[in-house]
Parts: structure tokens; sequence; C-alpha cells
């Protein structure tokens, strides 16, 4: 029996890196999966490889700064699967610079990605999660989310933060209605994201020697977090930050 038999979601930036390892997850673990992203070659060649797995999941265009594109996806998981279950709103981009040296341009680009992309997902998939009678919504925000972090950036940082608050804020205006809304905050994960990072071997040091587990997380990591708040082990557990960094924000 797979842990999400039976439901139906919706993955953000499911191309690569975290967001394609949880749509192998979630269909491995029983759900039906249509997941998003802009890279279109990759998300389809992920689709592929769920579908030779046994797998049951459909890849759309979602560019998640499109209220259309999102109005898209939610629609393709009612008529395609019934209903929609869970989101897990995983897009993000990271375009790091310090506060002198951010552009406007720089600061809205980012943020329209990782945080107004959190608001239109949330806002398309809330009827749909009312009409199947509830739901799971994970946003993937970030240990920058938290802390202040030179190596993070500032715009990435302040985008990741208003995840963090707007996910608790989800989770008060619609738990009576079933609806639960937690956050993910991975520390450095080997994904294409950390390119920058694991093709420099200075920098790899620095940031593997900050990591109290030393090691950098894997997405298998963090979509196990996603899975457990996905599904209804976690069906007492609304508005919480799940950390999953290698204890680097214990310290
Ligand atoms: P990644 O770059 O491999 O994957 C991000 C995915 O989001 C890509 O497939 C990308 O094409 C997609 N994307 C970017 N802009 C998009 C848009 N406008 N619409 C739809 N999709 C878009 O990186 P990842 O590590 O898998 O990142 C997943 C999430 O985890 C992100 O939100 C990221 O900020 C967060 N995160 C990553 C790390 C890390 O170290 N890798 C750490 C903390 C948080």
């Amino acid at each position: 029996m797979g842990r999400l038999d039976g439901k139906v979601a919706l993955i953000s930036g499911g191309a690569r890196g975290q967001g394609a390892l949880e749509a192998e997850l979630f269909a491995a673990e029983g759900a039906s999966v249509v997941f998003g992203d802009v890279l279109d070659a990759e998300g389809q060649a992920v689709e592929a490889s769920i579908r030779a797995a046994g797998g049951e999941a459909s890849y759309i265009r979602l560019d998640v700064t499109s209220d259309d594109d999102w109005a898209r996806a939610v629609e393709l998981a009612e008529s395609r699967y019934g209903k929609l279950d869970v989101l897990v709103n995983n897009a993000g981009i990271a375009r790091g610079a310090g506060i002198e040296e951010t552009s406007e341009e720089l600061w809205d680009q980012v943020l329209a990605v990782n945080t107004k992309g959190v608001f239109l997902g949330t806002r398309k998939a809330l009827p749909a999660m009312r009409r199947a009678g509830g739901g799971s919504i994970v946003n993937v925000s970030s240990i920058a989310g938290i802390l202040g972090r030179r190596l993070a950036g500032s715009a990435y940082s302040a985008s990741k933060g208003a995840v963090r608050t707007f996910t608790k804020s989800t989770a008060i205006q619609h738990a009576a209605e079933g609806i639960r809304c937690n956050s993910i905050h991975p520390g450095p994960v080997d994904t294409p994201m950390l390119a920058g990072v694991t093709d420099n071997p200075e920098l790899l040091t620095v940031r593997t020697n900050e990591v109290p587990l030393g090691r950098l997380g894997t997405s298998q990591d963090v979509a196990y977090g996603a899975l457990y708040l996905a599904s209804d082990e976690s069906a007492w557990i609304t508005g919480i930050e799940l950390i999953i960094d290698g204890g680097i924000t214990a310290q």
C-alpha cells in the first residue's frame, strides 16, 4: 500500500531537482501526479520515466508567475484525475546579490517566482481542494527564509521569508475546511540550483563545513519531508516549518 494511495497531487517546478524527485516519489507512493515547469523537454522526460516505472503522472507547462497557467494545471488535475488533494509549491529561482547590488528588476523577478508564484498557486488550488473535501499544501521555502544569510542573497531570502509567513496565514484561514498548509526549509541541497557551489571545490568545502551532519542534502532528504506533509500521516499538522538542513540552524 502506498502512502499517497488515491491522492491527486500538483507539483510546481517538477522538471528537475527536488520537484522531479517529489513527482517520482509521490507517484511511486500511489498518487496521480500533475507536475509543471518551464523546462518542457526535461518535464516530458520525467513524465516518461514515471510512466515507465508504472506510475501515473502528467507534465504540463506551468510558469508559476502566470495565473492562466495555474488555472490550466488545476483544471488538468480535476479533469484527468477527478480532484486535487495536494499542492507542492516547489518552483523557485536563486539569484543572489547583496542589497546594494540588487537591481529592482532582479528583486521583482525573484519575488515573482518564489513568492507570487506560491500565492497564485495557492489561490487556484483552494477551490479545488474545497471541492475535494480538504487538502494539503506544502510550500518549499528555505533556511534562507528563517535566517539572514550572506550567501543566499537578499531578494532570495526575502522571497522565502514571505513564503514562511504566507504559509501560516493559509493554514489559519483554511484549517476549518480541512486544508492544511506547511512549509519546508531545506539547507543546501545538491541540485542544479546549487551548481555554482558544487562546481567550485573551495566553496563546496565551505558550505559542507557549515553542516553538522557533514554533507549537502539530497533531493530525497527533502522529498521524504514533502511526502510526510502531503500524506494523511501529518493530518494534525498545519502551519509548521519543517527544517531539513543537516543541523545548520541548530547551531
Ligand atoms: P532546481 O533549480 O533544480 O529546480 C527548480 C525548478 O523550478 C526548475 O525545474 C526550474 O525550471 C523551475 N522553475 C524556475 N522558475 C519557474 C517558473 N517561473 N515556473 C515554473 N517552474 C520554474 O532547484 P531545486 O533545488 O530543486 O529547488 C526546488 C526548491 O527548493 C526551490 O523553491 C528552491 O528555492 C528551494 N531550495 C533549494 C535549495 C538548494 O540548495 N538546492 C535550498 C533551499 C531551498
